[in-house]
């Protein structure tokens, strides 16, 4: 936790959120996934949801993400044109060019955000035909530079997944979600299943391409040295409800609720 958060975000002049959630909730039965969630993130910015296992962080991002529904409340995206629209009211061809084009999802485990029976320049090419390109030369180029970018050499293209290490794994997971240019890309536990020293190295090269790219993301982690490297801010979860917001350092350095105190100090499980 030594490690500073040096990210500096300054929304200048956007007067509108990208993404604007109200009143959130999401009931399992009479489970609580996450409740009376409300978030605006704006462009170029990083959020960190942290709590502990169970504390409604992947259910939270998979409401955001549309990939469930929930039970109460509200997610509006601007678009590309600039309109602010109810995710959940989009069309289903809409909402899934949404997730093509604009959004980008990296899962904890890789084989759920790749094809795993398809090569690794496939897996990145895939999502710029999905978007129209045909062009043989420029799905295989924009595979190429998108491979060399996650420090994947060039000469693994025609390579399976299932022959990378977790690590590549994840990095090819990354390249794919990248090359349609997204807007905004949501991570559930990006490192999460790996030793450290790779985790080490996906940080740093998550860390840059988020920076280089102006990205806007939603991370959802249990390691708040992730959260600190990662993110401008910090949301912390307990129960499906949240307990606490706030910039990431000052959240780290001195937060405010006990539940936060007992977290940062390690005291509790995480
Ligand atoms: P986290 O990602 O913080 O570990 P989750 O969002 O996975 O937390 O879980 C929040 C709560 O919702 C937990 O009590 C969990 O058991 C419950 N939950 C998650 N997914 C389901 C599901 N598909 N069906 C029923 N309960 C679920
Ligand atoms: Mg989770």
């Amino acid at each position: 936790m030594q490690k500073h958060n040096e990210n500096a975000f300054d929304p200048g002049g956007d007067e509108a959120p990208l993404l604007r959630i109200e009143g959130l909730e999401k009931r399992y039965g009479q489970r609580v996934g996450c409740v009376d969630v409300d978030l605006e993130i704006w462009p170029g910015e990083v959020l960190a949801i942290v709590g502990e296992s169970g504390s409604g962080k992947s259910t939270l991002l998979n409401v955001i993400s549309t990939q469930l529904e929930p039970t109460e409340g509200h997610v509006h995206y601007r678009m590309r044109d600039g309109v602010m629209r109810d995710v959940f009211a989009l069309t289903e061809a809409e909402r899934r060019l949404l997730m093509r084009t604009d959004w980008g999802f990296v899962h904890q485990d890789p084989a759920m955000g790749l094809r795993m029976n398809v090569s690794a320049g496939a897996n990145v090419g895939e999502r710029l035909m999905a978007i129209g390109e045909r062009h043989y030369g420029r799905l295989r180029g924009a595979a190429d530079t998108w491979l060399q970018r996650v420090e994947i050499q060039s000469d693994r293209i025609d390579d399976s997944p299932r022959q990378f290490s977790g690590g590549m794994r994840q990095r090819l997971q990354i390249a794919r979600n990248l090359v349609s240019t997204p807007r905004l890309i949501f991570m559930d536990e990006p490192t999460g299943g790996l030793d450290v020293s790779v985790q080490a190295r996906l940080l740093d090269l998550l860390r840059g391409l988020v920076n280089s790219l102006g990205l806007s993301a939603i991370i959802v982690t249990h390691d708040l040295a992730v959260a600190r490297l990662l993110s401008h801010r910090i949301m912390v979860m307990k129960e499906g409800r949240v307990v606490e917001t706030g910039l990431t350092d000052q959240v780290l350095d001195d937060p405010q609720e006990p539940y936060t105190q007992l977290l940062v100090s390690s005291v509790l499980q995480v």
